[in-house]
């Protein structure tokens, strides 16, 4: 159902962004018995910016939702190894058995973002494509108490609720209204250009890192995503004015191999370039509202890491606004404890101020870190009930 028809004045949360944080933390809320709502200015299913590649963490987080089978029911492929290569030298890494995860998966946002929406609306979430925040309301203690709704048509509609989720990306319009400050911020992007293609046979996921460029094969539904990536402040001097001509560039001069299979398989559409963003940790979360996934947290792309991190964090948000009180005071801590780390080592992956050993001591650090994250993921404790 879209547009504003037969909303109700009052939630128990209202999640504006339906892909992988907001959907997510709709269908945690509402599966514990929660009465949410759950809008996106743009359509059901639709496509946005991504390799797609979900590392341990964010499988296991599908897993224990019950949702793996339908991401194979996608024919999204299984994807059993990872290999490093650092110039010549390849360094293959089987995915092991653990915390129940044997594979992992990169999902076309197109297949992840709308089966977490149905994984919500099955759960009880009411859902709204088309429909867009324009305004939060206060309360004379400045507490977030509801927001103004406008659909697609220009009709308005105001909600109350307990609490308004800000799970609306980067720019995000609930982080703008209550003034969410970046408190840690980075200092580097790269600038990533990528595409999908036909009949690349390379087994698992790869990732190739020279001087001054890196590069992917990342296995998804219906072909293989393969993006190319460089400092964006060589962003003009690689990529302006003939986008493939740059992509081709940079596999030919970096990754003379993968340019060769690129050469040998089929494009299908068009290549897709984002310019690059430095990193950030907002504040997330204040009297009557929240931020969850990129709202509050971005890091550079390279690391693959922004839709695990989501899921990661869906859950922490959940577990702390059904605990109620001021359980949601520590939602901020525990999300930076587990992300500063991770944060840090991007950042300088993203400088590209490293050699080969330099960028294989960072791959170990990335490693240990996200061990760590995979076993807090895991102990996270089921969520209380509402109902109960
Ligand atoms: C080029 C690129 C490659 C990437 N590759 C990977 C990767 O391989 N693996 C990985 O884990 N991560 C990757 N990421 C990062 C990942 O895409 C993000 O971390 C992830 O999309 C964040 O999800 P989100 O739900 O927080 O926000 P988003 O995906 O940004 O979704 C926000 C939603 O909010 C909606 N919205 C915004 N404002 C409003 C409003 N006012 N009212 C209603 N709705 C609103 C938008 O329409 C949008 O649908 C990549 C990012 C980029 C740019």
């Amino acid at each position: 159902m879209n547009g504003l028809y037969s909303l109700d004045s009052h939630y128990d949360a209202v999640v504006i962004g339906a892909r992988c944080a907001g959907a997510a933390t709709a269908f945690l809320l509402a599966r514990s018995g929660a009465k949410v709502l759950l809008i996106d200015r743009q359509a059901y299913g639709s496509d946005t910016l991504s390799t797609h590649a979900l590392m341990r963490g964010a499988v296991l987080q599908l897993k224990r939702w019950g949702l793996i089978p339908t991401v194979l029911a996608a024919g999204t492929p299984a994807i059993r190894s990872t290999t490093f290569h650092y110039g010549d030298e390849a360094v293959r890494v089987d995915i092991k058995p653990d915390h129940g995860v044997d594979c992992l998966f990169a999902p076309r946002r197109t297949v992840l973002d709308p089966l977490l929406v149905d994984a919500a609306r099955e759960a009880g979430a009411e859902v709204r494509h088309g429909v867009a925040l324009s305004e939060l309301q206060f309360a004379g203690s400045g507490r977030v108490i509801g927001a103004l709704l406008r659909d697609a048509g220009g009709a308005c509609m105001s909600v109350r609720s307990d609490i308004i989720i800000g799970a609306d990306g980067r720019q995000s319009t609930v982080a703008q209204l209550v003034n969410a400050k970046a408190y840690v911020e980075g200092s580097n992007a790269s600038a990533i250009v990528f595409g999908y293609y036909e009949d690349l046979n390379r087994d698992g996921t790869h990732w190739h890192f020279a001087n001054n460029a890196a590069a992917g094969v990342i296995p998804t539904n219906a072909g293989r995503c393969v993006f190319a990536a460089v400092p964006n402040s060589r962003l003009g001097a690689t990529f302006r004015g003939d986008v493939m001509r740059g992509f081709l560039q940079v596999l030919a001069s970096s990754f003379p191999k993968l340019r060769e299979d690129v050469d040998r398989a089929t494009l299908i559409g068009r290549l897709r370039g984002f310019g690059g963003a430095t990193s950030y940790l907002r504040q997330c979360h204040g009297a009557g509202w929240a931020l969850v996934g990129d709202a509050g947290y971005f890091k550079d792309p390279l690391t693959a890491h922004g839709i695990t991190d989501a899921l990661r964090d869906a859950q922490l948000l959940a577990i702390r606004i059904l605990d109620g009180g001021r359980a949601i005071e520590g939602y901020q801590h525990e999300r930076d404890a587990l992300s500063m780390p991770f944060m840090r080592v991007t950042d300088a992956i993203a400088s590209f101020c490293w050699d080969i050993d330099g960028i294989k001591q960072l791959h170990d650090d990335l490693s240990a870190i996200t061990n760590m994250e995979v076993n807090h993921i895991a102990s996270l404790s089921q969520l209380p009930s509402l109902a109960a």
